[in-house]
């Protein structure tokens, strides 16, 4: 018998067949997939042609044709219905395709050729796009050592593989630090603390063997205690273990693989030609150089630490009036701020949630969606990985775009988190090839019979992922490598995150947020406290956020520091972090930065982000219409249809008519009249 899917899938969509895919058919599919492309690549380095773009850059793009579809199939099952089989298979295939991928990368002959074209880009008349795909193309090889020789390319290797185990170990430490420490709650210790706290410590010290409720330093569970415990004493034991994550001496210390890790990317960037590790990861971003991101940090930080500063004074009045005196301490913070968050904006999760249910929330993220880009989406029955799964057909003007899939309630054998990807990518070059795009979420599931309902976090993840698939199914380039949310990671999160401000439009709210049982809309008064607790405490927010951000760029440019942690030190000390706030990650706990590469100098992007879905959104205020047609027609035209194919910079300067400025996220944020 064929594996099914390695055959023709005569589905519908062309969706993955998988009610015929069995778990063991995935390591055989791989291994052959893998097989083409490197036929594939054997056939562009063999030809006896003169390298042109047709018979080498779009050969290269169709020669994973065959890995793309099996991948795509199993990507999604493995995020979000992984069993321990599917999670060996993730174990087995990781270091199987990274070494494909460095085989690539390193094949010489097939650099030679993309090299050859590089130089002679000015004479074979490519249209924008394609001068886009060879220019990503060969930095990409570049980047990953392709022109480097002898000693300098085998020294490469090493770093990158003592990197990874770094990384790795880092990661471990950390885990094995959140494990080892726990605090055990006498039940006269659990007052004050809201009934879901008290559950989850109970479920904590469950876990964990303990006869009584403990806190533990997962963060779901250390953040609601240190806002709801009256004891200040426990406050300040559980803070204490929390920061000292990944440095408490012994074998679990994080501070020497920091400074390793750090020594080693600064001479990985030396041997690839760049001046710091900073300056060679942000080459590939919109911000492009650690200058801008400082500028753009620096923006921030003076109007967020003043508004902490003066926030902090009505924090101590409280402490003060409790009867405490001495200064307001990290520990202090969390407990004063919820307070104040009570008395100034009272707003009921359970009051609210009544009013959010998911299938008007999905009804609301659609109509947006056809006010601003005339999208239709219709319901679908087809076959998919998991009975939860839902399908629509994305249509415009009667021509089919894309088919969407919601997975949208919390099971077992779901990673944590939201997510979209796609189970296949826009492109034009194998035809006119339409996407198949999830969203992927963690909404508790109601029992049968109940309408799903969420909570304002969940309705604003919801319209955060869908403005990724928007991204996605309003793709309109060639090539798949530039296809949707292709695009520089301080750039990937501006359809997402502007599409979150529709939910906030209060005539969206006014039309979707309605009562299950009647119809009733959300009364006015609950929709204008929703709308106004959205700043609070955004001074402490922004100050740990912003510190952490700082310290990851300096860490990442000049030499690199033999003591971290003396490091981290000296740059709190030069912006005046406020006395009761901490870094939100101190280094020894720093995943983002140390754990891989992914977010190393580049921790600052979620605000750059930020700063753009403000300005963008502000576009469509300034005219004084959420859904003014000509906005959403340059966003169309400029930002969701074109993916990667234009530097990120100028298509966010086509669509606004220059670059954004930081105001309009300080407004945001509350932080303008600090
Ligand atoms: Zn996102």
């Amino acid at each position: 018998m064929t594996n099914p899917l390695l055959a023709t899938w005569d589905t519908p969509f062309d969706l993955p067949p998988y009610d015929a895919i069995r778990d063991e058919d995935f390591s055989p599919a791989v291994a052959a997939a893998l097989d083409d492309g490197r036929a594939a690549i054997k056939a562009i380095t063999d030809q006896a042609e003169a390298p042109t773009f047709a018979n080498t850059i779009e050969a290269l793009e169709r020669a994973d044709e065959t890995l793309g579809r099996v991948l795509g199939a199993f990507y999604a099952v493995a995020g979000a219905d992984a069993t321990p089989a599917r999670e060996d298979l993730m174990r087995e295939f990781s270091p199987k395709l990274a070494a494909y991928g460095s085989e690539i990368t390193m094949n010489a002959d097939l650099f030679a050729r993309i090299e050859t074209l590089w130089q002679a880009r000015d004479t074979l008349e490519l249209t924008e796009e394609q001068a886009r795909v060879l220019m990503l193309t060969r930095r990409g090889f570049v980047r990953a050592g392709a022109q480097l020789e002898g000693a300098a390319r085998s020294r490469l290797g090493e770093i990158k593989e003592r990197l990874a185990s770094l990384g790795t170990q880092f990661t471990q430490n950390l885990l094995a630090d959140e494990r080892a420490w726990s605090m055990p709650l006498a039940e006269a210790d659990l007052e004050g603390l809201p009934d879901f706290v008290k559950a989850t410590a109970r479920a904590a010290g469950a876990e964990r063997g303990q006869d009584g409720p403990v806190v533990t330093l997962s963060r779901s569970l250390i953040v609601p205690f240190l806002q709801f415990s009256p004891r200040r004493d426990l406050r300040q034991k559980a803070f204490a273990a929390w920061v000292a994550r990944g440095a408490n001496g012994g074998k679990t210390d994080n501070r020497a693989v920091a400074a390793e890790i750090l020594k080693l990317r600064e001479e990985r960037a030396a041997l690839l030609g760049y001046d710091s590790f900073a300056a060679y990861k942000l080459e590939t971003e919109m911000a492009e150089t650690p200058d801008a991101v400082r500028n753009l940090l620096m923006a921030v930080w003076e109007p967020a630490r003043a508004m902490a500063e003066a926030d902090a004074e009505v924090l101590t009045a409280m402490m003060r009036a409790d009867g405490i005196n001495g200064d307001l301490e990290p520990w202090d913070w969390r407990y004063y701020a919820e307070k104040r968050r009570k008395a100034e904006h009272d707003l009921d999760e359970a009051e609210l949630k009544p009013f959010l249910q998911l299938d008007r929330m999905i009804e609301a993220a659609f109509s947006c969606a056809h006010r601003l880009f005339g999208i239709e989406a219709r319901p679908v029955d087809v076959p998919l990985y998991h009975p939860d799964c839902r399908a629509w057909e994305i249509t415009r003007n009667g021509e089919h775009l894309a088919l969407f899939i919601g997975d949208y309630f919390a099971r077992a054998s779901k990673r944590s988190g939201a997510w979209c990807s796609a189970m296949r990518s826009q492109q034009k070059l194998a035809g006119n090839i339409r996407p198949v795009v999830i969203n992927v979420c963690n909404f508790a599931k109601p029992e049968a019979g109940q309408p799903a309902l969420l909570s304002y976090d969940d309705a604003r993840t919801l319209f955060h992922e869908f403005g990724h698939a928007l991204h996605q199914m309003l793709s309109d380039v060639t090539y798949e490598s530039i296809s949707g949310t292709s695009v520089a990671r301080d750039f990937v999160e501006l359809p997402s995150q502007l599409y979150e401000h529709w939910l906030e439009v209060p005539e969206v709210l006014a039309e979707f947020a309605t009562l299950a049982d009647t119809g009733a809309p959300m009364p006015a008064d609950m929709l204008d406290r929703l709308l106004k607790a959205k700043n609070f405490d955004q001074g402490f927010a922004t100050v740990e956020y912003v510190a952490s951000a700082l310290v990851d760029l300096a860490f990442h440019e000049g030499t690199a520091p033999e003591d971290v942690m003396a490091r981290q030190a000296e740059v709190l000390a030069d912006i005046g972090l406020p006395h009761a706030i901490t870094m939100r990650h101190a280094s020894p706990h720093f995943a983002h930065v140390f754990s891989g590469d992914g977010y190393s100098s580049g921790y600052y992007s979620y605000m750059w982000s930020e700063v753009m879905d403000a300005d963008a959104f502000e576009a469509f205020e300034d005219v004084g219409d959420a859904f003014d047609p000509a906005t959403a027609q340059a966003l169309h035209d400029h930002v969701l249809s074109k993916g990667g194919s234009v530097d990120a910079k100028a298509l966010y300067t086509r669509f606004r008519g220059r670059l954004p400025g930081v105001e309009a996220l300080l407004k945001g944020r509350g932080l303008t009249a600090a």
